[in-house]
């Protein structure tokens, strides 16, 4: 499988048809091995870089990347080294954790408009509204304690959050924002072994949480809301992509290269110089060698 074909094996952008299912958590195409991969992860690094440099420039678009995983899956490793080429000033990365009070008192939407990336940058969410209709859905409770009237919460939630969903990423993409979704799809089997890992590698103890392991208890649940999220959630202007993630180093190749076809399709170029501006560089010029 060739590094552009890659964005394409694992996107979605049309709920039809989705089933989680058909999806392997440990397919690598025909990549054998990290070795393998290395050279064409650095060249997409690479390659990221002087286009994000172009799209900076430019100030016309804006890329949004978010992450949607289970715990373990990878999320944080990708962030670090997908983009670990580019310049930290055209780029922001936002986690999102359970909501706090203030959050609470607004519309579920609102925390994340408020990260979202100005023309011209790279806006990365760790998690992201998603949680809303996964942990969310799968812990009903955490519904009932929003503060949402309860007169609104009727047996049509989930298909109204997704509804609402769907409109803003249009609305986004429409104003400018290119959306691109990722799904870490982790097995349950490569999970424990990477919870095994925290737990008996001292320097990644750190990472473990007992959270972790209740969150796990609810795996099918978990399967189900990601696999509606997506088939409800998946556009054109917004498409989702399931990457395999029981291979750390597929993982980050497919991202990688979803990340360069994206930036490349944006016909992405420097400003062209006008007349008065070149006259205006050259008098500049003329300035600095007199002195
Ligand atoms: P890591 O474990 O790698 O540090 P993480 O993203 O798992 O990163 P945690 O602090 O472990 O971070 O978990 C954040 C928790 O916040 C997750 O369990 C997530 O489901 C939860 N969360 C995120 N958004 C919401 C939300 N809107 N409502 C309730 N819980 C949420
Ligand atoms: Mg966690």
């Amino acid at each position: 499988m060739k590094i552009e074909k890659l964005a394409k094996t694992f996107r979605v952008e049309s709920g039809k048809h989705f089933r989680l299912k058909d999806f392997d958590p440990a397919d690598t195409g025909h990549w054998r091995s990290k070795e393998h991969a290395e050279e064409a992860l650095q060249r997409g690094i690479l390659h990221t870089a002087e286009l994000q440099d172009k799209l900076y420039a430019q100030d016309r678009w804006a890329l949004l990347l978010i992450f949607q995983a289970m715990d373990a899956a990878g999320k944080d490793g990708i962030i670090k080294h997908v983009m670990s080429g580019i310049n930290p000033q055209g780029c922001q990365v936002f986690s999102f954790k359970a909501p706090s009070d203030l959050e609470l008192q607004h519309d579920f939407l609102w925390r994340t408009t408020r990260c979202l990336p100005e023309r011209g940058h790279i806006g990365i969410f760790n998690r992201s509204y998603y949680e809303e209709v996964l942990v969310v859905r799968v812990h009903p409770t955490i519904l009932t304690s929003q503060k949402t009237p309860p007169s609104l919460i009727g047996k049509h939630i989930w298909q109204e959050r997704f509804e609402d969903i769907r409109c803003f990423e249009q609305h986004m993409a429409r104003s400018g924002t290119v959306i691109r979704k990722f799904f870490l799809n982790v097995s349950k089997k490569e999970q424990k072994q990477r919870f095994l890992a925290r737990l008996d590698e001292p320097e990644k103890n750190w990472k473990f949480s007992a959270a972790d392991i209740r969150e796990r208890a609810c795996w099918g649940d978990y399967q189900e809301a990601y696999e509606e999220m997506i088939a409800n959630t998946a556009a054109k202007n917004a498409p989702w992509y399931v990457v395999p993630a029981d291979n750390k180093w597929f993982t980050r190749l497919v991202v990688s290269a979803v990340i360069v076809e994206t930036l490349n399709s944006l016909d992405l170029a420097y400003p062209k110089v006008d007349d008065a501006k070149r006259k205006e560089l050259e008098a500049a010029k003329k300035l600095l060698v007199s002195k």
